[in-house]
């Protein structure tokens, strides 16, 4: 049996730490908004190479925040990825606005920078990037187009921390930057969790107030704010973690390249490809084949496990009908959708798990 995830030796590496953590916090008795809220901010923000960072309550609330503290609302439009988890649209219908899907490159599946101008009409605001699977998006081009339209920009960096386009960190390149902090995502917390990056001093300082009530004085309050303020335990566990962030990256590129050369040629497989000047931190390895389903049902019988990152592309959900797409309004998401599979990628695969991997893949073919 190989599971799609396991979280057992990466704890394994931490669990001291983060029993030690827990029990000094017990005592402490300061539960929301402290000093390991403070120092994880501070951490992460250093990890990202930007001045500033606000812990939210998750990913999805993290993009809200952003958009909010960037005044976007019902009567704006939003650019988005036509194929990405269905929290970076939502966030946008959120504050009101209107996601405007753009088609992805077929090869890396990030957002094809060439096809976002056609896309901005005189209500467009913002752009938001989703550095998908794992792979930093070509953010020097779509910072470019942002610049020369006026549009804000907000990375979606929830699968991709630590990825560099041309040398820059994601997290790094937007005006607001939202990451999730889920248990499966690269630095996975222990519960729900996410933050938000930036540069912008003013920025970060209406972050702060809106994650908290809208208020920086208990009891008085400047904006209608929400209640998303990121766990001060889980604070403390995510600056834990976050040190052996790098080195689990590079597990993940170790288990990639012994995955890219072993399925190399393989039937019709499609494996990832890495963008020149851009690095990949592997958050899922995603295949596509036209017989994924067989392919799915073979792993399986097999004790592979596999999940598909997305069966079903936003515009075709029903939560999104009042948009009125179709079948075929968004080819390449929908392609991607029908032929694409995640195959085990975490740290603890061992080359045993990873050869079994390759070689059932193989039997499929031969069958
Ligand atoms: C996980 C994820 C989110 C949402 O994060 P949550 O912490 O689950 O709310 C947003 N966008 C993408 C691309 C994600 O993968």
């Amino acid at each position: 049996m190989i599971p799609f995830l396991s979280f057992n030796q990466m704890n394994a590496v931490v669990k001291n730490e983060l029993k030690d953590n827990f029990n000094a916090f017990i005592d402490k008795g300061w539960y929301i908004l402290g000093d390991q809220v403070k120092a994880f901010e501070h951490n992460f923000a250093n990890f990202c190479e930007t001045k500033y960072c606000n812990g939210v309550a998750n990913g999805l609330d993290a993009i809200i925040i952003a958009l909010k503290a960037l005044n976007i609302k019902e009567g704006d439009e939003v650019i988005v990825p036509s194929n990405t988890y269905i929290a970076t649209w939502l966030a946008v219908s959120f504050v009101g606005a209107k996601p405007i899907p753009v088609e992805p490159d077929i090869r890396t599946y990030n957002i094809n920078p060439s096809l976002i101008e056609a896309a901005i009409t005189p209500r467009t605001k913002a752009i938001i990037p989703v550095h998908l699977y794992g792979q930093c998006c070509e953010m020097s081009v779509i910072m470019d187009i942002a610049n020369r339209h006026g549009l804000f920009v907000i990375e979606d960096n929830a699968q991709s921390q630590g990825a560099r386009h041309q040398g820059k960190i994601t997290g790094s390149f937007g005006h607001i930057n939202a990451t999730s902090f889920y248990p499966g995502k690269n630095l996975g917390a222990y519960g729900d969790a996410g933050a938000t990056t930036t540069n912008d001093e003013k920025l970060w300082h209406k972050i702060n107030t809106i994650r908290n009530y809208g208020s920086n004085k208990k009891y008085f309050n400047e904006v209608k704010g929400m209640n998303s303020r990121l766990d001060e335990l889980q604070a403390g566990f995510l600056s834990i973690k976050l040190k052996y962030l790098n080195e689990w990256s590079e597990t993940r590129n170790a288990i990639a390249n012994k995955y890219l050369t072993g399925l190399q040629g393989v039937g019709d497989l499609i494996l990832p490809y890495t963008a020149t000047d851009t690095t990949h931190v592997y958050h899922l390895f995603v295949i596509r084949t036209k017989q994924r389903d067989l392919l799915q049902q073979h792993l399986n019988n097999s004790g592979i496990g596999t999940l598909i990152h997305y069966p079903l592309p936003p515009h075709l959900q029903e939560a999104y009908r009042e948009l009125n797409y179709k079948k075929g309004d968004f080819p390449l998401a929908e392609e991607i959708a029908e032929t694409c599979i995640s195959i085990p990628m975490y740290p603890g695969l061992s080359d045993e798990d990873i050869s079994q991997v390759i070689e059932a893949i193989k039997a499929f073919y031969h069958a």
